[in-house]
Formats: C-alpha cells, structure tokens, sequence
C-alpha cells in the first residue's frame, strides 16, 4: 500500500460524529464513490493482496461492500453474490446471527450462491468490531465454501475486529 494512497484516502474520507447513534463515529465512503480515479486505485489496493490466490467468487457485506464487491468482482472475472439483511433475498437463503454490543442481527445468503470449492473474498467498507464479517465467513463455509480472505477499505483497529477473525487472512487499505 502506497502511503500517497493511504494520505488521499485520509483526506476524502467523511468523519460524521455520532452517526447513526450517539458516540459512533461513523467513516462515510460517499465522498470516495464520488471520485472516480480514487475508487479506480481503491479497488486495485483491495485486490492486491489477493493476487494468485484462486479466488472463485466475491460474497459483499449488505449494503456498502456491494459497492467494492462489484467492481472487485469484475477485476477478477469471477461471480458476485450479496450477503444481505433478513427478509431481502428472494429465494432460497441459509442465515447466520451473530452479536452486537445490545442485540443481535443476521444475515442470509442465497443457498446456491457459493457451493462447495469455493474459493472465497468476503468483502466491506469497513471492519469495526468484526461480527459481521465472522459471520459471513461462518455462513460461507456453512454453504461450502471455503474464505480465502477479507478485504476492507477501511479497519478501525482499536475495535480489535480481528481477534473475531483470528485464522483468517484480513486486508485493509486503511487502518485507523
Ligand atoms: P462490525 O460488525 O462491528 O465489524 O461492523 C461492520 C459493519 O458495520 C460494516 O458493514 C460497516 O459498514 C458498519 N460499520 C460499523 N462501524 C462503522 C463506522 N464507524 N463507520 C461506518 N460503518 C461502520
């Protein structure tokens, strides 16, 4: 990761205090959607890593990391399939909950959308606590698949989100 990068997307990328909730800090990646040669390297900088790794599919986080699933998804010429909140997917779905700081939540995915043998990039904006994206790696696996990473554009590192990833291989542009 170029540190020039790392600088641009310090400076593009919103700080909205106490969004949704008091006390949140929340990192708005609007600001880098809207700059189209920045998203260009964002996505490079994302697949990077992964490079030769025999990635087979891109599974998105609902609803930020379908915008860098995608176009990850594309560079690699592989499949894209959305891990999405409760109730939004159409057809057939397997789910996984896992815990918030006050509640739970879950997500679903379509049963047919990573079989066994593959190799899977899970994809987000951002890696705060990490519960989302231990779930939708255990989801994953549960479907058959295997998860060859996690992507992030951004970590916030002193949630620790990666003690909950503790074997996995997880990749952030940025860490704050
Ligand atoms: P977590 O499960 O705690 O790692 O939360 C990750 C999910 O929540 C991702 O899908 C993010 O889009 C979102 N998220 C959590 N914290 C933030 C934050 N401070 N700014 C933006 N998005 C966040």
């Amino acid at each position: 990761m170029t540190a020039i990068l790392t600088e641009r997307l310090s400076a593009t990328l919103r700080d909205v205090p106490d969004f949704p909730s008091p006390g949140i800090l929340f990192k708005d990646i609007t600001p880098v959607l809207a700059d189209p040669a920045l998203m260009r390297d964002v996505i490079t900088a994302m697949l990077a890593p992964l490079r030769g790794s025999g990635v087979t599919h891109v599974v998105g986080v609902e609803s930020r990391g379908f915008l860098f699933g995608v176009p990850m998804a594309l560079q690699l010429d592989v499949p894209f399939a959305p891990a999405r909140k409760p109730g939004k997917l159409p057809w057939k779905t397997a789910r996984e909950s896992y815990d918030l700081e006050y509640r739970s939540d879950v997500l679903e995915m379509h049963t047919d959308a990573v079989g066994a043998g593959a190799r899977v990039l899970v994809v987000d904006d951002v890696l705060a606590t990490g519960g989302t994206a231990a779930a939708t790696c255990r989801l994953i696996e549960r479907l058959g698949g295997s998860v060859v990473g996690v992507s992030v554009l951004v970590e916030l590192g002193f949630l620790h989100g990666r003690a909950k990833l503790p074997d996995r291989a997880v990749h952030a542009v940025v860490t704050f």
